[in-house]
């Protein structure tokens, strides 16, 4: 036997339980299944890959027989946005609206601006969702929209955007208008259903699946998958490519990230036996309530005053005036890390602001562990 040689950390490995966005604390069973080597034309690998495809469209409430498709891809969560948008988008003539509540509408510029892809976007403030029937008025304003892009949920303040009701209005206005969906950090918590008129979907592996970073997919309304031929501005990252290879060989075009596949199996598996997204998003529920609670008993309010708009995934919160000149967001993160617990800065909110996440393998005693070391450190503060 070869003698193994192991590396060492400063800090202790699995020391933490993440309270973030993602990558986020996993199952034990998830890490054991990313330990296996697997070869990426090996028909057991593909035939994980193709349950994969399929098992994705059953969340989103299609099939491949309704006319849907699946296409997976390496990479983080934004690669799967840039190869949705920089796919389907027409070279000539396509234009997409962007509605922009948070920094993850904001990337969508970032890539159609990199893409030279024409876009209008249409600003909401960041702690409010997006209200539908602005849609209507904006696309009457801009009759040579094609593509209408936006995030479900914003998890840069933590908002439900109202995909179905966006959905509705737009297309009552522009019935053949492509719809686009971030859904990141919402699929397999909140439900979306891609056949009240959503073309395009995309998501990662290690949101609210729970299985680790690696690999992305993007959901595509077939027709409108068949119709984007020849648009991509990205070889690697071309949707269409990537799907025939697929349809071919069931293989990936370049080489997957075959543990993240394997492991997102097991992620997919306990997902189903929790119940699905209703059974997810009432653990997270419960997990958000928690903290909420312990946080509002300090005087912490939550930079999204609606709690009808509010999403059960993350929270930002504020810290409170009697608070403010005493805090110190790097003394407060690094209190929670000694003591186990990593939480989030915010990107909103100003300084005094972070973000507690709500999801992963979390459960309400750690979310009332969390809430306990949060009360001893603000006394010593
Ligand atoms: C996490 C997330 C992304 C992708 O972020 P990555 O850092 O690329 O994984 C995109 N959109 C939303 C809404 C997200 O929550």
């Amino acid at each position: 036997m070869p003698r193994v040689s192991r590396c060492l950390h400063a800090v202790p490995l699995g020391a933490h339980r993440l309270f973030t966005p993602g990558p986020l604390t996993t199952s034990a069973a998830v890490k054991e299944a990313a330990r296996f080597d697997v070869g990426s034309r090996d028909a057991t690998f593909l035939k994980v890959c193709g349950s994969i495809r399929d098992r994705l469209l059953s969340v989103a409430g299609v099939s491949k027989e309704r006319g849907y498709e699946c296409v997976l891809l390496p990479g983080s969560g934004s690669y799967s946005l840039e190869a949705m948008l920089g796919s389907v988008i027409p070279r000539k003539g396509g234009k997409a609206m962007i509605l922009c509540n948070g920094a993850y509408g904001e990337r969508q510029t970032h890539i159609c601006n990199h893409a030279q892809i024409p876009f209008v976007k249409l600003d909401h403030p960041w702690n409010r969702a997006y209200p539908a029937q602005r849609v209507a008025e904006a696309l009457e304003a801009h009759p040579d929209v094609t593509h209408l892009s936006f995030v479900h949920h914003e998890t840069t303040a933590g908002v439900l955007n109202p995909v179905e009701e966006i959905v509705e209005v737009a297309r009552s206005v522009r019935p053949e208008l492509k719809v686009c969906v971030d859904a990141m950090s919402s699929f397999g918590v909140y439900d979306i259903d891609m056949a009240k008129g959503v073309d395009f979907v995309c998501s990662g592996m290690n949101k609210g699946i729970e299985g680790i970073p690696g690999c992305t997919f993007v959901l595509c309304e077939k027709a409108a998958l068949l119709a984007s031929e020849g648009s991509a501005r990205c070889f690697t990252m071309d949707l269409h490519l990537q799907w025939r290879n697929f349809e071919k060989s069931g293989e990936f075009r370049f080489t997957p990230p075959t543990q993240t596949i394997l492991a997102f199996d097991q992620a997919l598996h306990e997902w189903d036996a929790e119940g699905g997204a209703a059974g997810r998003r009432a653990r997270y529920t419960e997990n958000y309530e928690i903290i909420l609670g312990a946080m509002t008993d300090l005087g912490f309010r939550t930079y999204v005053e609606d709690p009808g708009e509010r999403g059960c995934i993350i929270t930002t919160y504020v810290c409170p005036e009697s608070l403010a000149p005493a805090w110190d967001f790097r003394t407060f993160y690094q209190k929670l890390a000694d003591r186990g617990f990593l939480i989030y800065p915010a990107t909103v909110g100003g300084a005094q602001a972070f973000r507690i996440g709500n999801i992963g393998q979390l459960f309400p005693q750690d979310a009332r562990d969390l809430a306990a070391a949060i009360r001893a450190i603000v006394a010593e503060m």
